[in-house]
């Protein structure tokens, strides 16, 4: 009999099949789609977003100039790690594809608390830290609101609203057996996804929500709410797309916290993120000699798929890179370090610009708004 597939958000969920995703859940490949798009992004040409749900509505919406809403966010309980920049970069990549995209930008200091126990002041210092992370990385402080669940009222009242609706054996039948602060967070999450459609910011319309695989969970959730709202509030369902998810360096399914030689953020010591990459898992064979002879396998080499995911912008440069492997011509010693470098070369720049954006990361998190 064929294993259902079970997706955990708050837990180690790997997703090994994501054409699973497309048969159970319904999401579509994007690969139809990625001639539509008027840039394409690393993260769409390489297919590491490699699904979606409904992004015809926001491409539609491009194309004829109309308005749009982007929403991510993050959870406030620490630095900022790979995970997290992949979805700030799709969040700064919706925003730049029109003119009429507004960016929502989501502290879920109430899941942060519920998950993990962050105190709402904690979260709000590592909120401040990460939201200068996403500025560096190109966000457009003009068209971004950034609020914390814990503060935003209308995100409050719409979780009250909807909570009506949702019986217990819907949240467990969704996310399993979980305290309660969990189902409380994941009811706020649809109002999050759902804030942007708000008439404080100019009623229904399109929104996409870039997700990893994993969270596919409260995408579902969200639409089914605004199915069942949409005839008193007009809710569109939102549209989604999602990222394949990274192994760890040390090669599990999944990078975590949870394990920290296989992961760094971006503000770690720089001589501790070069012994993690020299340590990573890698597609290298037992020796040298067989290596030159037989090639390596960058498929399933961590080394290469962090280039791939985050430091290697120029496709040339990837497959020069992915070709001298499996031909032979590299070695993972030397491969590693090269890859060191890249990677702390782009830390060190990343850090500068970083640091010239607190001030304005404060504003964000305490205001909401740049101006
Ligand atoms: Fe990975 Fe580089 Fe070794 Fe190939 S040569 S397996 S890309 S580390």
């Amino acid at each position: 009999m064929e294993r259902k597939l079970v997706i955990d958000p708050w837990g180690e969920t790997a997703i090994e099949d994501y054409s699973k995703l497309f048969e159970q859940f319904g999401v579509e490949p994007i690969d139809p789609l990625i001639d539509e798009f008027p840039i394409k992004h690393r993260l769409i040409r390489r297919k590491i977003i490699f699904g979606h749900r409904d992004l015809q509505k926001i491409l539609k919406a491009i194309k004829e100039g109309e308005e749009y809403a982007v929403l991510s966010g993050i959870k406030p309980t620490g630095d900022f790690h790979l995970g997290t920049k992949l979805t700030a970069e799709e969040i700064i990549f919706f925003q730049k594809l029109s003119n009429k995209a507004m960016a929502f930008y989501c502290i879920a200091d109430v899941e942060a608390w519920n998950d993990n126990g962050i105190p709402f002041d904690k979260a709000e210092e590592i909120a401040i830290s990460n939201i200068a992370d996403v500025l560096a990385l190109g966000l457009d402080p003009k068209r971004v609101y950034v609020y914390r669940q814990s503060r935003e009222r209308r995100v409050l009242q719409m979780a009250t609203v909807f909570a009506r609706g949702v019986s217990m054996n819907l949240l467990e039948a969704i996310y399993g057996p979980r305290h309660f602060g969990l189902y409380l967070s994941a009811i706020i999450q649809v109002a999050d996804i759902l804030l942007p459609q708000h008439p404080d910011f100019g009623g229904p319309k399109p929104t996409v929500i870039p997700v990893g695989a994993d969270q596919d969970p409260h995408i579902r959730f969200a639409r089914d709410i605004a199915q069942k709202y949409r005839s008193i509030y007009g809710f569109e369902l939102p549209s989604a797309t999602y990222h394949r998810l990274m192994r760890s360096l040390t090669g599990e399914k999944k990078m975590s916290k949870r394990n920290p030689m296989g992961m760094f953020t971006l503000t770690e010591e720089l001589e501790s993120v070069k012994f993690k990459i020299m340590n990573a898992f890698t597609g290298g064979r037992p020796t040298a000699k067989e290596q030159r002879e037989k090639g390596g396998v960058p498929e399933i080499c961590c080394v290469y798929e962090v280039l791939m995911f985050h430091f290697v912008e120029d496709d040339s440069k990837l497959l020069k890179i992915y070709e001298e492997c499996v031909t032979g011509k590299r070695l993972c010693g030397e491969c590693k370090r090269e890859a060191a470098e890249i990677i702390l070369k782009w830390l060190e720049e990343h850090r500068r610009r970083r640091e010239k954006f607190i001030d304005l990361a404060t504003k964000l998190v305490r205001e909401g708004y740049a101006t």
